[in-house]
């Protein structure tokens, strides 16, 4: 059993875009400005944005965090947004989810400008990658995809089982894999709460992407032998042991499922760091795509 290291090849990935922000320098380029618009913020939120500005100054990026608080109205939120669209020495933003219920989450994502849309959450950004055109790909979706291509996992005529129809990741995660590229070629069965006899269709899938935000639901009996197990699932759990006061927990049952499987992600450090590599990537993209 191999484990996808997600921290090690997120740190990869961080290397090398290292080299690429230092020859801007070199040639006395504009190096990527990443922007984060972080709206009142629970720990989590607040935990992920702060990582992601970590990753861009780690890489030579300039990066700003906009934070707002949990009462702003839709209105200044959308006029905050029109600003970052304006600003011409921004690259590319995100605005951290979950927003506060009063904000409706669509209606932001659709002001983004599509050309600074690192999330690749843009119903543009999503129609590109659905037609196989240069674009920002979501960045779970596409951190997944470069774990797999950087570990070799074989994906052509596999049969890919995604658990979980998110807009952000269940449902690119299995257009992505379906589709005619090398890591791809994959036949992907796409599954939700209305799926049923789940287990028979997970117990089928050469790889499996659980992405459903219930801890440890795939149990080692749910899998067969050999199969690629990705973890997306990322759930904060009471834990006074910890200094933090909590540990962090994945969809899938790492001790059972890791006896059965060839290749698996953990939780942390498997999924999470890699979707800050999608970021970043996305980010120099935006430079190049100017
Ligand atoms: P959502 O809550 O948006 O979607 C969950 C999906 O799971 C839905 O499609 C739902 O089906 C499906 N589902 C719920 N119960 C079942 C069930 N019993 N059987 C089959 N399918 C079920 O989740 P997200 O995609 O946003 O997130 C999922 C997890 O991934 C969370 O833990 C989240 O924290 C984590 N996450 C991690 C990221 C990372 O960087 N590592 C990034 C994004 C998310 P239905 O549509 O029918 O309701």
């Amino acid at each position: 059993m191999v484990v996808l290291d997600g921290k090690k090849t997120s740190n990869d990935i961080k290397e090398e875009l290292k080299l690429k922000v230092d020859k801007l320098k070199a040639d006395g380029k504009k190096v990527p400005h990443l922007a984060a618009v972080l709206v009142g913020g629970n720990g989590a939120s607040i935990t992920y944005v702060n990582a992601k500005v970590k990753a861009c100054e780690y890489v030579g990026f300039d990066s700003s965090l906009i934070e707002l608080p949990a009462t702003v109205s839709e209105e200044e939120l959308l006029s905050e947004i029109e600003k970052l669209n304006m600003n011409d020495d921004i690259d590319g933003y995100i605005v951290q989810l979950p927003l506060p219920k009063h904000i409706n989450e669509l209606k932001i994502t659709q002001a983004i400008s599509p050309t600074k849309d690192v999330d690749g959450f843009h119903p543009e950004s999503l129609g590109k990658m659905m037609l196989d055109l240069p674009g920002f790909l979501p960045a779970t979706p596409y951190g997944i995809v470069q774990l797999l291509e950087r570990y070799h996992v074989e994906t052509s005529g596999k049969h890919c089982v995604v658990v979980g129809r998110s807009h952000i990741v269940g449902s690119p995660m299995s257009i992505l894999m379906a589709r005619n590229h090398k890591y791809g070629n994959c036949t992907v069965t796409l599954t939700h709460s209305r799926t049923q006899n789940l287990a028979d269709i997970t117990r089928s899938a050469d790889i499996l992407i659980v992405a459903l935000g219930k801890t440890e639901f795939i149990t080692g009996d749910m899998v067969k032998e050999g199969v690629t197990v990705i973890d997306v699932g990322i759930t904060r759990v009471k834990d006074e042991t910890k200094k933090s006061g909590f540990r962090l927990l994945g969809d899938v049952n790492f001790e059972e499922v890791s006896k059965k499987a060839a290749f698996i992600t953990p939780v942390p450090g498997g999924v999470g760091p890699m979707t800050i590599a999608s970021l970043l990537m996305n980010t120099f993209k935006a430079i190049e795509m100017k």
